[in-house]
């Protein structure tokens, strides 16, 4: 049987495949993938009361987060999310939802936003315009922390009546150096938020 239409039945009697092996019957992963995911180290974020990371970016993760990122696997999205979700801190609850807004040329090769599909599995209500990118983004490369926080800072626009006075949780897929989400933090404090979390996918150190 060719591969499209065994994908079909496949699809039809096993809803769910594994992110990272492909084997079907069970999402985000199968249960052999499940036992090799890595707890991350702690992330403490300048400007953020709290950071939730999920998993270490490696193994099985890293995999489905590639499926899901950059090889159209978008149905990912929902079930990793989950796995965020679920963690989340029960007595913690934000106001408002916002997913990292992603960039221009992600938007546009994707023709979709990662951390929005997350957030849709988070019971809090979530706002998808409340941020956004803006301007040209000059190359980050070769610049001081403090130059390229301010330069990030600049990247971010945000409305100040959907998150003025509230509490505000920021969701992600993958945190490097943090710089990203800083600067998300930097903005999102100018415009007035009360208090700033963060729920994070994955680490990647
Ligand atoms: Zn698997």
């Amino acid at each position: 049987m060719n591969g499209p239409i065994r994908r079909a039945l496949m699809e039809c009697f096993f809803p769910f495949q594994c992110g990272a092996c492909e084997q079907w019957g069970a999402a985000p992963f199968c249960s052999d993938c499940e036992v090799m995911l890595e707890v991350p180290t702690p992330v403490v974020l300048p400007g953020y009361d709290f950071v939730m990371v999920r998993y270490a970016y490696g193994g099985p993760l890293m995999e489905a987060v590639q499926a899901f990122k950059f090889h159209g696997r978008f149905e990912l999205g929902l079930p990793l999310g989950r796995r965020l979700a679920e963690r989340w801190p029960v007595e913690k609850r934000p106001d408002v939802v916002i997913p990292m807004p992603s960039s221009i040329q992600g938007l546009r090769s994707r023709g979709y936003s990662p951390s929005r599909e997350l957030a849709r599995a988070f019971t809090f209500p979530v706002n998808t315009r409340a941020a956004g990118r803006q301007g040209q983004q000059s190359p980050q490369v070769g610049l001081s922390r403090a130059l390229r926080s301010s330069n990030q800072m600049k990247a971010f626009r945000v409305d100040p009546i959907a998150v003025s006075g509230r509490v505000v949780l920021v969701v992600d897929d993958v945190v490097t150096t943090g710089a990203t989400l800083e600067s998300m933090g930097g903005a999102l404090r100018a415009a007035g938020v009360r208090s700033c979390m963060a729920a994070v996918l994955a680490r990647s150190t």
